[in-house]
């Protein structure tokens, strides 16, 4: 006969076996935190201060009483979808969570300035990265084509480990690739990291103003200005195509740069 003062019955009995004698307040102390948990229900983060009063006043029972807390399971599963949601809460108002590539666009100096000249990137709206050493303040005007390393790069998803976002570009001369982080505070000062080769170091934006409208053609005596796509200094009319992907090039190109390094780095695979 199975009723329900049997159970209770048998409970009280598995209870005092493994627990030894214990006494009626530390069955009291344990029922009135076993009720507790079940209050908590669904997990929310307005639930915070309640779930942590509750696994407070679990820590302060005795090993005894807390042995007889036979739901316990279930504040620790609570405990932890709710550090779960702060996590997520955190990194939704992280500001580094938002760096956008079109944030990265200007000029970064390398922090250090023990050596007699500094490292500098320029990552263009284009995607593009040109890298120079320079003893004075790098312009825009200072990386002419000589200096470009990368014609794209990547920003990959906010890392929940390291709250950063990571990302990486094909360096050409070097034939490898690097890797990157950025973050960004809340007063929006992003930090660059450059994290190996010979630009290994901290960056941060000069402020130099970019100027990322499209010039004059360069085309003699064309008043038209260049195109603001691809991979050109001239018109529509005077613009090549790539004969690879078919976006504008310089009227005396073949392929654009994103093509030509995408060969270049298909060569160096095989
Ligand atoms: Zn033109
Ligand atoms: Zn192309």
């Amino acid at each position: 006969m199975k009723s329900g003062k049997g159970i209770m019955i048998l409970a009280l009995l598995f209870t005092f076996l493994i627990t030894g004698c214990a006494s009626e307040e530390d069955i009291v102390m344990a029922q009135s935190v076993s009720q507790q948990i079940n209050g908590i229900g669904d997990v929310n983060l307005d639930k915070a201060n309640a779930i942590y009063e509750v696994q407070k006043t679990y820590d302060a029972l005795t090993d005894k009483q807390k042995k007889l807390v036979d739901n316990y399971q279930t504040l620790v599963g609570a405990v932890d979808m709710l550090e779960e949601l702060i996590i997520e809460e955190e990194i939704k108002k992280d500001p580094t969570n938002t760096i956008t590539k079109e944030e990265l666009i200007g000029i970064w100096e390398d922090d250090d300035t023990s050596g007699t000249h500094r490292n500098y990137f320029y990552f263009t709206k284009e995607g593009y990265i040109y890298y120079m050493g320079s003893k004075s303040k790098a312009k825009q005007s200072d990386f002419t084509g000589e200096y470009i390393i990368s014609t794209s790069f990547e920003l990959g998803e906010y890392n929940r480990n390291t709250r950063v976002k990571d990302g990486k570009f094909y360096c050409i001369p070097k034939k490898t690739d690097y890797k990157f982080t950025v973050s960004k505070v809340a007063s929006g000062e992003m930090t660059l990291e450059v994290l190996g080769g010979m630009a290994k170091g901290i960056y941060h934006k000069t402020g130099e103003k970019i100027n990322t409208t499209p010039e004059q053609c360069l085309h003699s005596d064309c008043n038209k200005m260049a195109v603001d796509s691809g991979d050109s200094r001239y018109c529509e009319v005077h613009s090549n195509m790539c004969a690879i992907c078919g976006c504008y090039i310089n009227e005396d190109a073949m392929f654009c740069l994103n093509c030509i390094v995408e060969a270049l780095r298909q060569s160096e695979e095989n």
